[in-house]
Order: structure tokens, then C-alpha cells, then sequence
């Protein structure tokens, strides 16, 4: 029977998530907790695990369970929830397999050496100590992706991994529109010569009152704390151990609040999207994310359409002045927002601004594209990151650290990756586009503080429904139509050209 047999296989998946959410709170306690001299012993409890959940993993199919449901899924036998289940568990399992462990131990080392080279090299800003480096792993890559089998392009295997479904050819369509929007539209911000004055919003910002106006926000946001918390860390970032028990990290600044504001709102987003599947689920593809386009959809549409607009501080900033008068007692709300909206080209990704960012992106895709079609030499990769960025952006990198070695996604391995962030933006325009139409008092609602009925509707449309879709199905079954880069390019034309009066 087939609901026997999902059933079966459910309680199979749901041990290797029990599993997985064990080295994740480990995961969480190295990043916030664990003293320096741990990290010996951590990283071979972790290692020790992730076998074991590897292990576990390829049992799943030992009797031939799950062999004997995908048959039925090829042949239409199965529906719905049930077929979701089955296509994503095998789609997992498939491409495992293909991975023998002699190659995945091998990368894994590799990619353990390469990034404590990297954090000196980038220290350093020496990229020639990198590079054989990052010649290993790209051969590496190469070598996953042909073990993992693809249609044009070795990157599609690479890039399956982190938004299913997605290929190097589309990717190139979709990110070359928005660059073809994003670096005229640039161009004119600077011939405007407005002048900003950033340096109005620094002042001296103890931690702990940042800390509870990042909570009153969260809290606005309906983050649930009595399912989640809170804490510091260098990097922020977000992990769940369950549905019901998602945290997140952020990292203050004491002289820019906006800091760890940005990051929190960031951060709660994706802690929504984890909260908001259903725990009832947990340990199938039914409480899972998509795509970690999708999953950044969910943060930036907090972070950005309601994080830096008007209304949002409509409500927000009066309480930030009577928290903090200095700086902002004077500062009147229209400046802080063209502040806080300020367009500047600057070297480092994590830092720039909504429309510049999606440059840096771009540029990251299309080397890493050439870099695994072997159409470049690794050693020529400075001089095509510098010359980027002088077209894309129209500024010089004076070194390699402000330049190619800033991130650490490479030396991890991860390549197909970086477009998942431009991704993530243009689903949350398109998202909060129909928002807007199903939410007709949005606008005002944000203005109130209310944010709760956003958080509902993302809620309903999006984060109930696990992986029960792909994730342009996704965005076809929330807004009608395949993902369209005009919602995005139309959100950034609009709310720029009235910042800079083009
Ligand atoms: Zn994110």
C-alpha cells in the first residue's frame, strides 16, 4: 500500500533530519558559543555526524523502498503531497549517489585547507597564495558536475544544488536583464549629484539598547521568540533545529545602528519562512524550504520593500529618535530615508547598496560561470574581477582583499551560489507586488506598525507549502506568471528616480 510506504519512508527521513538538526545546533554553538580551543574537538564530532547522516542517508533505499515509490511516481500513481515527497527525497538521494565518498572526502578537505588559505591570503590581500587553491576545487567542481550528469553547462549541476530547477542559460537571460537595466540606471543616479550625508546617522549606540530595538522590531514582525531566539555573531545568519525553534544572529556596530538593523530584519525574514512551515511535517520535504532564491525572498522582501521604506519608518523612526536622540532628534524622517536609501558604488558586496548589489552579483556569476566552462584561466581572475568592476560599477579595486578574495563562498566550494542573492530579489519584488494587490491597505497598514497581516499572507501563500512546489512553480501558483524581472527592475526605477529626483 502506497500510503503504508510514504509512511515508511517518512519515519526514515524524519531520524536523518533528527540527525541533521543535532549537527546544526552544533553548527549554531561553534558560531556563538564555543571557545576558541574547541574547534578541534567540534569539527571531528561534526565530521563524525556527518557521515553518520550520509550513512543513514544512502540506507534509505537499502530494501528498495524508495526505488519502489519513484516507480510509482513515474508512472502517475502518486499525487500531491505524496508526490512531492517522493520527487524531492529521490531527487536528494539521486544525486548523493552519484558522489562517491572517496570524492566527497576529497573535497571536503580540500575546501577545509583552501579556506584557512584564503582567510590569510585575504588578510594578506595576496591572491597568488590562493590560487592553486581555487584551481583544485574548480577542478573538483568540474569533476561533481560531470559525476552528477547536466544538460549545456556544467554549472547547471552546480547550481541545481542551491536553486533546483534553475540553469546557467536562464540565469544569464534573467541576471543580464537586470544589468542591462541596473548599469545605465547607475549612471544617471551619479549625473544627479544629489548629496547624502551618511555620516548624519553614526553616533555612539550602546549594545544593549540596540539589542531591544532590534527585538521590538522582530517582535513587530510576529518573529516568534517563544520559537526562536536571538544572539551575536560575527556573521549573521539564521538556522532552525525545527520549525519551532529557529534562531538568529546578528552583529552590532556601536557607531551604525543601521548595522544591526539591516541585519536583523534580514535575518527575521528568513526566520519567518522557517517558522511558517508546517512543524507537523517536520522531517519531509513538506517542512522544507524550496530554493535558497526562494528563502532569500523571504528576507529581503523585510529587509528592503519594508525595511527601508517610507512607511516602515513612518512608524519605526519616531521610536528610534526617542530611543536615541543623538543622532536622530533633529534628523527629519525624509532625510533619514534618503539616507538609509543612499546609492553609491562601493567595492565590498556586503556593504552596497540595493541596486549597486545586484552588480556585484552579476559580475560573481558570470566569472564563476566561465571558471567551471574552463574558459578562463584562474590565474587571469584578478585582472577580469578589477576590469568588472570598473564597467559595472565605474570604480578602481585597488587590491585583491577589497576585490577577488572578499568572500568566502569559493573556498568553500560553494560555486552556484551567488546567484541565488539577485534571484531572491526579484521574487520578493514580484511577491510583494501581488501583496500589494491582495493587500490593498498594505501601505497603510506598515505605516501603523502592523505587520503582522504581511507576515500572514507570506505565511498562507508561500511558507505553508514547504517543497511542495518548485520554485518557479511557486512563483506561477502566487503570482500567475513565471518569474519576471520587470516587477524588480520597475520597484528599484520607482523608488530611486523619486530619491534622486530623476
Ligand atoms: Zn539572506
Amino acid at each position: 500500500m502506497t500510503l503504508v510506504d510514504i509512511e515508511k519512508l517518512n519515519i526514515r527521513t524524519k531520524e536523518i533530519s533528527h540527525l541533521a538538526s543535532a549537527l546544526s545546533l552544533l553548527e549554531w554553538d561553534t558560531q556563538v558559543y564555543m571557545p576558541e580551543k574547541g574547534s578541534g574537538g567540534r569539527s571531528e564530532t561534526t565530521s563524525l555526524l556527518r557521515t553518520l547522516v550520509h550513512q543513514r542517508f544512502m540506507e534509505i533505499d537499502a530494501d528498495g523502498l524508495l526505488s519502489e515509490l519513484k516507480k510509482k511516481l513515474d508512472n502517475g500513481d502518486l499525487g500531491g503531497k505524496e508526490a512531492a515527497i517522493v520527487r524531492e527525497v529521490w531527487r536528494d538521494f539521486e544525486r548523493e549517489r552519484k558522489l562517491p565518498e572517496a570524492f566527497v572526502k576529497e573535497l571536503a578537505q580540500t575546501t577545509s585547507r583552501a579556506h584557512k588559505v584564503w582567510e590569510k591570503a585575504r588578510k594578506e590581500s595576496d591572491f597568488g597564495t590562493f590560487q592553486p587553491y581555487l584551481e583544485k576545487i574548480v577542478e573538483l567542481k568540474r569533476k561533481e558536475a560531470d559525476l552528477v550528469g547536466y544538460g549545456d553547462s556544467p554549472y547547471d549541476a552546480l547550481l541545481d544544488v542551491f536553486e533546483p530547477g534553475m540553469d546557467a542559460k536562464e540565469t544569464g537571460r534573467i541576471l543580464g536583464e537586470l544589468k542591462d537595466f541596473a548599469v545605465p540606471f547607475l549612471e544617471k543616479i551619479k549625473q544627479a549629484e544629489v548629496s547624502i550625508d551618511e555620516k548624519k546617522i553614526l553616533g555612539d549606540f550602546p549594545i544593549e539598547k540596540q539589542k531591544e530595538f532590534n527585538e521590538f522590531i522582530a517582535q513587530k514582525m510576529s518573529f516568534d521568540l517563544e520559537a526562536g531566539r536571538m544572539d551575536v555573531s560575527t556573521h549573521p545568519f539564521t538556522i532552525n533545529f525545527h520549525p519551532q525553534d529557529v534562531r538568529i544572529t546578528t552583529r552590532y556596530s556601536i557607531e551604525d545602528i543601521m548595522y544591526s538593523i539591516g541585519s536583523t530584519i534580514h535575518e527575521a525574514g528568513h526566520a519567518l519562512y522557517e517558522q511558517g512551515l508546517p512543524h507537523e511535517h517536520f522531517g519531509t520535504p513538506l517542512a522544507e524550504y524550496i530554493s535558497l532564491g526562494i528563502h532569500e525572498s523571504q528576507s529581503r522582501v523585510w529587509e528592503n520593500q519594508i525595511g527601508k521604506s517610507k512607511e516602515f519608518w513612518q512608524y519605526f523612526y519616531p521610536e528610534l529618535q526617542s530611543r536615541f536622540p543623538n543622532p536622530f532628534k533633529d534628523l527629519e524622517l525624509d532625510e533619514f530615508y534618503r539616507i538609509i536609501n543612499k546609492v553609491e558604488p562601493s567595492l565590498i558586496r556586503v556593504e552596497s547598496d540595493e541596486l549597486t548589489y545586484n552588480l556585484h552579483i552579476i559580475l560573481r556569476f558570470e566569472i564563476e560561470k566561465q571558471m567551471i566552462e574552463g574558459d578562463l584561466k584562474i590565474s587571469d581572475l584578478p585582472d577580469i574581477w578589477n576590469q568588472k568592476v570598473k564597467d559595472y560599477l565605474g570604480i578602481d579595486v585597488p587590491n585583491d582583499r577589497e576585490g577577488i578574495l572578499q568572500d568566502v563562498h569559493w573556498s568553500g566550494g560553494s560555486i552556484g551560489y551567488f546567484p541565488t542573492y539577485s534571484l531572491g530579489n526579484l521574487y520578493s519584488a514580484q511577491f510583494y507586488n501581488q501583496a500589494q494587490k491582495e493587500l490593498p491597505d498594505l501601505s497603510g497598514e506598515v505605516s501603523k506598525g502592523e505587520l503582522a497581516p504581511l507576515r500572514e499572507w507570506l505565511r498562507e501563500k508561500i511558507h505553508i507549502h514547504g517543497k511542495q512546489f518548485t520554485a518557479s512553480g511557486l512563483v506561477k501558483e502566487v503570482t500567475g506568471e513565471e518569474l519576471n524581472p520587470n516587477y524588480y527592475t520597475q520597484y528599484l526605477q520607482e523608488k530611486f528616480s523619486s530619491i534622486y529626483g530623476l
